[in-house]
């Protein structure tokens, strides 16, 4: 068995099953091997009854002391409870249809049961708990991985697969001795067993720190080659004009100190003859189109084009529409470029663009396309660049060789942090938010004020207001999600908001479904958009006063607050209701923090201290970086550490050319040169 064969060579994997790996991304072993669980369930916590709380997954030691009811409650509904009992108290185990269960329970022994525990008229339940018996529970490991799934692969297909390969130490060692040594790290081969099948805490923290260590190595090497490629690199001289002034003077509002600061820093990064490499970071609102245009603008002066590259094709055509509005009465000639542009505009477009027509592209990733050419690139922005790869972003670089880059986000990254992670940024902060700008008002409700607060919805409208209402479509391929927006639309549109005008907008439509959508609730043809998380980024209608926000104890607190700046964006006094459709202490007390404070920095503190709680630990999608398997704000020591010998590394050997670094550098290479231009040749 090597790392490069197909997973068909698998016991329990046909063509089929072969095809629905596919698509989740494993097509060898190797593949399988680095799909890493997403969570584990630590049934090694045995908890005594009278110590369970309500709504977590927990684990206890019981005997089953009685049945206490066995019946055919309805045609397709049957129920089984039993009454189970520790040394501290009792409870109640329910299974439904299940009606073997009465046989394969053995009264008076041992089980350890584990499932989610919920308090009705004041007993203690277990509903449909997995169950083992207390001899066969000693001589296994209690930690089970729980894997990312689709449709139709369940986690023990996963685990089954990987049970088959797990103990083959197919892995080469990575990383130096040296490295191994001083860092005391656990060897390849056995990082990749213990993620997978831990044998206690423990050895999961030591493999996860090895494995961190390597991702975050290779980040930084990359990292550190760009920067050094970067360094001292030129690029066009880009001089201060007086029409700029005239520019920002006609603005209907006044520039904050922060959006002056920056573009302060901007104009001399420009006129330097120095290439820029800027991050603006911003709060949401804070106003950071108005400074890429400002800069575009001047670009525009000096005879120079630029591009801004934006996440979404709904944020680009956003960003189109302002632009014009602004720019193309001064003269700059404004096109839009994204995936979805018609062959024949494409061409016109591409072509435009290399005879210098074009003053301002903006686009998507479809700006990164080989064949797009500029005649003389002076600047490109990337907007919401938490969305791109660093990788993406440089290979724009690299293409447009001469040309600054700014990029620009609202990811409140802990400025500590943003310094390791952005090392080869220098970094701006806008520090204000324009003056007119009223708090927030936020309000997490739960099941029984829901309709409150969509009656709330209904008098804001009356008022002349819109609103959105945002459903969780987390995953984006889990049909489950997709199911619950639809249906909460179909409900709202047929229920409580009869008379008003409604719209759906979700991640499966096509890119004119949504535009149609977008521009209508804009024009204020639509009263309430109803929407997964696709209007996360960016969005902006001035109109727009409450955002309703289903189920919000499923988002990250971060994610929150992006989509609660949505409204607030003119004068009209805004809304945020969180509905929290759970009831955990720990759901509530993220929930507050919302409502206390409307500084995203504080926020995304917050948001690490509260995470991670009951028996389920794991990877937390901290949302701005992809990293596999690191977490790089509760990872941070290990970055570090990386860091220095990556520094190291490219000290001693500055374009891995020695032999000892062959291999390294060919990962770097597939790692993060897949879709961009090779950086190490
Ligand atoms: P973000 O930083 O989240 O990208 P935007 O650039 O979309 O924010 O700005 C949000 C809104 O604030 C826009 O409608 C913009 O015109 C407005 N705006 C920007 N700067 C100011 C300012 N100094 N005073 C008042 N409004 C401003
Ligand atoms: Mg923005």
């Amino acid at each position: 068995m090597k790392l490069n064969d197909s997973v068909r060579y698998l016991k329990g994997v046909g063509p089929k099953k072969e095809k629905y790996l596919k698509s989740m991304g494993i097509n060898n072993i190797k593949d399988l091997l680095l799909y890493f669980p997403r969570a584990y369930e630590d049934q090694s916590n045995i908890k005594p009854i009278r110590s369970l709380v309500a709504e977590e997954k927990q684990t206890s030691l019981v005997k089953f002391v009685e049945i206490l009811e066995d019946r055919q409650i309805r045609r397709n509904l049957r129920i089984t409870k039993f009454l189970v009992e520790d040394s501290s108290s009792s409870a109640i185990v329910s299974f439904f249809n299940n009606r073997f269960i009465k046989d394969t329970i053995k009264l008076n022994d041992l089980y350890v049961i584990s499932g989610k525990v919920s308090i009705f008229n004041n007993a203690i339940q277990f509903t449909s708990p997995d169950f083992i018996e207390y001899k066969k529970y000693l001589g296994q490991r209690h930690i089970y991985p729980i894997y990312n799934l689709s449709k139709n692969i369940s986690n023990k297909d996963i685990s089954k697969m990987i049970d088959q390969v797990i103990d083959k130490n197919l892995f080469e060692e990575s990383l130096s001795k040296g490295i191994i040594d001083k860092y005391k790290l656990m060897d390849k081969n056995e990082s990749i067993l213990n993620i997978h099948r831990p044998a206690d805490r423990k050895a999961y923290i030591r493999a996860k720190q090895r494995l961190c260590f390597e991702e975050f190595l290779y980040f930084n090497i990359n990292l550190l080659l760009i920067k050094n490629k970067n360094k001292n690199a030129e690029a066009y001289k880009i001089g201060f004009d007086e029409k700029i002034n005239d520019f920002i003077e006609s603005l209907d509002f006044e520039l904050t100190q922060g959006q002056k600061n920056v573009l302060n820093e901007i104009f001399a990064d420009l006129a330097s003859g120095k290439k820029m490499n800027r991050l603006i970071q911003g709060d949401v609102g804070s106003g950071k189109t108005i400074v890429a245009i400002i800069a575009m603008y001047l670009c525009y002066l000096n005879g120079y084009q630029s591009s801004i590259m934006a996440p979404t094709e709904v944020l680009a055509k956003q960003h189109l529409n302002s632009f014009r509005q602004m720019l193309e009465k001064l003269g700059v000639k404004v096109e839009l470029l994204v995936g979805s542009t018609s062959k024949k505009n494409r061409d016109r477009i591409l072509n435009s663009v290399e005879i210098g027509e074009v003053d301002i592209l903006i686009g998507t990733h479809a700006l990164l396309n080989e064949d797009v050419k500029f005649k003389k690139l002076g600047l490109n922005v990337t907007d919401e660049q938490h969305r791109f790869g660093v990788m993406q972003r440089e290979s724009f670089n690299t293409k447009v060789k001469n040309a600054h880059s700014l990029v620009m986000t609202a990811t409140p990254i802990p400025r500590t942090l943003s310094l390791v992670l952005f090392n080869d940024l220098d970094i701006s902060i806008i520090d204000t938010m324009p003056l007119n700008r009223k708090k927030i008002t936020t309000m997490a409700i739960n099941r029984l004020s829901l309709n409150r607060g969509l009656d709330f919805i209904k008098k804001e409208i009356d008022k002349g207001r819109q609103a959105y209402i945002i459903t969780p479509l987390i995953e984006e391929n889990s049909d489950l999600d997709l199911n619950s927006a639809i249906e909460t639309f179909d409900s709202l549109r047929n229920n409580t908001f009869k008379n008003y005008k409604l719209a759906l907008l979700h991640g499966r439509m096509t890119n004119q479904e949504k535009d149609e959508i977008m521009r209508a609730f804009e024009e204020g043809k639509i009263d309430i958009l109803v929407s997964t998380t696709v209007i996360e980024v960016g969005i902006n209608v001035k109109n727009a006063s409450v955002i309703l926000v289903y189920d919000a104890q499923r988002f990250g607190l971060a994610q929150l607050h992006q989509l609660r700046g949505r409204v607030g964006r003119g004068e009209h006094k805004s809304y945020c209701i969180l509905y929290n459709s759970s009831n955990t202490d720990l759901s509530w007390k993220r929930m507050k923090v919302l409502e206390a404070s409307n500084d995203g920095f504080y926020i995304a503190d917050k948001d690490l201290e509260l995470r991670g709680s009951g028996n389920v630990f794991g990877k937390e999608q901290s949302g701005f970086l992809d990293f596999k398997i690191a977490d790089i704000t509760k990872d941070l020591a290990i970055f570090k550490h990386a860091q220095i010998e990556a520094e190291k590394i490219l000290e001693e050997d500055p374009d891995l050319t020695k032999a000892k670094n062959l291999g390294l550098k060919n990962k770097i290479n597939q790692i993060y040169n897949e879709s961009s231009p090779k950086i190490l040749n």
